[in-house]
């Protein structure tokens, strides 16, 4: 405790931007938690190296209490991530940090657990005489003469055995021993596909280090297959592996996989249910070398593994890999940095890539493998089929030729699917007659009707008017809103078919912990004649065989107020359509619209996902919006309205001269204005370029900060970075 007071940076888990500076009366080095007091409270912190601002008068620091015990130093390249992760998100170092450590590290407490680091003598050690005088001493290095010793049986033997080994150490005498490393077994292996050999034959040709790949296969390609064939080539090379896969892929079918390929092999498991002191194993033994692979949802992305030496993201598109609170991170763009900085590959899987990651093909920084068929089997793709429903009379929403069609499979004994896109439902006027829609004249996005007001709303840009009488294009009365009419579906299919077994999809009947299992259970029993569901069937479920697919609603994703709602409903499309069609016939997809001639449903009848793409691409480079263009989004909700937007007026009144090359809109209300009682507002700042986008937001936030505090008191705000949601 003698020690001259040293000044050291450290982070801690507050709203704050920056590091703290902090005295320390010991050694500490960066990556090492710690307690520290701050405020009236104890907090952990964490040590990172930085240069402490001078001019602060050393009386007016605090001092770090103690080193906490259990954990090495957090690794650089871990704290790398993060800081980068901080800058591009514009969230607080501190706040950044400490969502990526798992929960057990966040709290001030020392960590038990085995340390199974390894100490053995080196040459040196082994000449020197015995340590006389402890016996505690004596006793571990007697032990060492028989080989290495973890710290854990260190410590039984001597309690000071931490502080001797570190001398030691530094003194040549002991090395740390890395673990023989456990011989790697694979298990069955398929023989490859025509089509999986020619990719991994590219994945292999690729010169080390870092490089982008897309592995494009439809469903049921192999693309898992091609995962694992890699994956076996890096662990028998010594290398660790992660795994980022969908929220709700991280099935223990999936798990089970990777269990039964790599028998011999530690695989831990990271997302948000597992329990503390579970994840945290998981965690430590990544960090630490010991497990092998790595699978999880977005969050293991911050993973810290010393030997990584490949990187998958599967499903890549997959909406889930972007964080919706606090640190809006997206799982997929940190990998991929991570995977440069790290100088290792990254492979994005995917039937159906965003449109970033095809622009990213485009541009020639990600290089694809395409797998256009199956991988067993002769099941081909299935029959699209699209009813013009303008001329109909619908029943319920159901056109008689869905019902037929229902009803045959349920003579032949066949499971169907009715699928309802639901997805960020906010109504949007069209006319039935001539197809005009609700548009804003400030900025090309849809108007959305808000019933109550009488009122057509931009939430891109807050422009408002009216509800028009008639069409304004063809003065037809009928205008109404698109996709109306879904709720009773149900109901209607119950009654229609009486005698069907009819199961339900959706987000209330899929909260349970073992929901999905019974579903699994009960669809493969074939106790399910139709199944029924929103856009959570989409998702990359295996229902084995479906003989029709039909699809109602979709129209609300043709022309929908949020941009990215027609690659979302084309994806979902493809994917439902997927799921059509058996080895011995070619399934069928029935689709219900007022737009059969639609590029959307054109491309969906030849299968033409390419096409479908390069038509959204070039549609968003001329309106200036992502991939063309890099959004970010300043948010805030209120109790009521107003005050969000006041405050957001004021802000955008602020940065306006600030505003070089990049387009502030709005204060508008958000798509979804009212959840959990707040109301919600925004502004979308646009530009072509990222780097003035993020110098301007660099600016802005202290000004939203400043004004925030000038405010009600029940305003929140947040910017989110490469949003997905509007
Ligand atoms: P994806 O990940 O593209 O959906 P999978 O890798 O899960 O595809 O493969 C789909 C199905 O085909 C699985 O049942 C898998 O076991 C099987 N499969 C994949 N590759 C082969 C192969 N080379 N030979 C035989 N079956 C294969
Ligand atoms: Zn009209
Ligand atoms: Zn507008």
């Amino acid at each position: 405790m003698n020690q001259p007071a040293v000044r050291h940076q450290v982070l801690v888990d507050v709203p704050l931007f920056g590091a703290f500076t902090y005295l320390s009366h010991f050694d500490v080095m960066a990556g090492q938690r710690v307690v520290v007091p701050f405020g009236k409270r104890q907090l952990c912190g964490v040590v990172v190296t930085g240069i402490p601002p001078e001019g602060v008068d050393e009386s007016r620091l605090k001092s770090i209490i103690r080193p906490l015990e259990g954990l090495p130093p957090l690794p650089a390249d871990f704290l790398r991530l993060v800081s980068f992760a901080s800058a591009y998100y514009h969230y607080p170092e501190g706040q950044t940090l400490f969502t990526a450590l798992p929960t057990a590290l966040r709290d001030p407490k020392d960590i038990r657990r085995v340390d199974e680091r390894l100490f053995g003598l080196t040459d040196a050690g082994l000449a020197e005489a015995p340590p006389a005088r402890s016996r505690g001493r004596l006793a571990l290095w007697q032990a060492m003469q028989d080989g290495p010793v973890s710290l854990a049986a260190a410590r039984e033997l001597y309690a000071q055995a931490g502080k001797w080994l570190a001398e030691e150490l530094d003194a040549g005498r002991v090395e740390r021993v890395e673990p023989e490393p456990t011989p790697l077994v694979v298990g069955n292996t398929p023989p490859l596909t025509g089509q999986q050999a020619a990719a991994l034959e590219q994945l292999y040709a690729a010169p080390a280090g870092y490089s982008a790949w897309l592995l494009h296969g439809v469903t049921g390609s192999g693309k898992t297959e091609v995962y694992l064939q890699w994956i076996a080539r890096l662990l028998a090379a010594g290398r660790q592996v992660l795994v980022l896969v969908p929220e709700i892929n991280l099935t223990p079918q999936l798990i089970n996989r990777f269990l039964l390929r790599f028998p011999a092999s530690r695989i831990a498991v990271q997302h948000s249910n597992l329990a503390d002191g579970e994840r945290l194993r998981g965690w430590v033994d990544a960090w630490q070398g010991r497990a092998d692979v790595v699978i999880g949802t977005r969050l293991s992305v911050f993973t810290p593994m010393p030997r990584l030496g490949l990187i998958v993201v599967d499903e890549e598109h997959d909406g889930s890999f972007k964080q919706q609170d606090g640190l809006r991170y997206h799982a997929r763009d940190l990998a991929v940095w991570r995977a440069r900085e790290a100088g290792v590959p990254v492979l994005l899987g995917s039937a159906t890539p965003s449109l970033e990651t095809m622009a990213n093909v485009e541009a020639g920084r990600y290089r694809r493998l395409v797998l256009d068929k199956r991988a067993h089997g002769a099941a081909s793709l299935p029959r699209v089929g699209l009813i013009d429903t303008r001329r109909l009379r619908l029943q319920d929403g159901l056109s008689p030729q869905v019902m037929s069609a229902l009803e045959a499979r349920l003579a032949k004994r066949e499971m169907s699917l009715v699928f309802i896109n639901r997805r960020g439902f906010a109504p949007v006027l069209a006319c039935t007659d001539c197809g005009w829609t609700s548009g804003c004249p400030r900025c090309s996005t849809r108007l959305v009707l808000h019933l109550r007001e009488r009122q057509l709303r931009c939430h891109h840009c807050g422009w408002e008017e009216t509800v028009p009488p008639a069409c304004p294009e063809c003065g037809a009365p009928d205008i109404k809103p698109l996709g109306e009419g879904t709720q009773r579906l149900e109901t209607a299919l119950a009654q229609r078919f009486p005698q069907a077994r009819i199961l339900r999809i959706d987000r209330d009947t899929t909260q349970r912990k073992q929901a999905w299992d019974e579903i699994y259970r009960s669809v493969n029993a074939g106790e399910v004649d139709i199944l029924v569901g929103t856009q959570m069937l989409a998702k990359g479920h295996d229902f084995g065989n479906l003989s029709l697919v039909t699809v109602l609603g979709a129209d609300g994703g043709l022309y929908s107020a949020d941009f990215r709602a027609a690659e979302r409903l084309f994806a979902q499309l493809m994917q439902v359509a997927g799921r059509a069609g058996r080895a011995d016939a070619p399934g069928e997809v029935l689709v219900q619209t007022q737009w059969p001639d639609h590029p959307l449903y054109q491309a969906l009848i030849r299968h033409d996902f390419d096409g479908f793409a390069r038509h959204l691409l070039s549609e968003r480079r001329q309106l200036g919006f992502p991939p063309a263009a890099y959004q970010a989004m300043l948010r805030a909700d209120a109790p009521a309205l107003q005050d969000a937007s006041r405050f957001l007026t004021a802000v955008r009144a602020a940065a306006e001269s600030l505003a070089e090359g990049v387009l502030v809109s709005g204060p508008a209300p958000a798509l979804m204005v009212r959840l959990a009682n707040r109301e919600r507002a925004q502004l979308v700042l646009e530009s072509s370029s990222r780097q003035a986008l993020h110098a301007f937001i660099d600016q802005l936030l202290p000004l939203a900060e400043a004004e925030a505090r000038r405010q009600s008191r029940g305003l929140r705000w947040s910017l989110d970075v490469d949003p997905q949601e509007c």
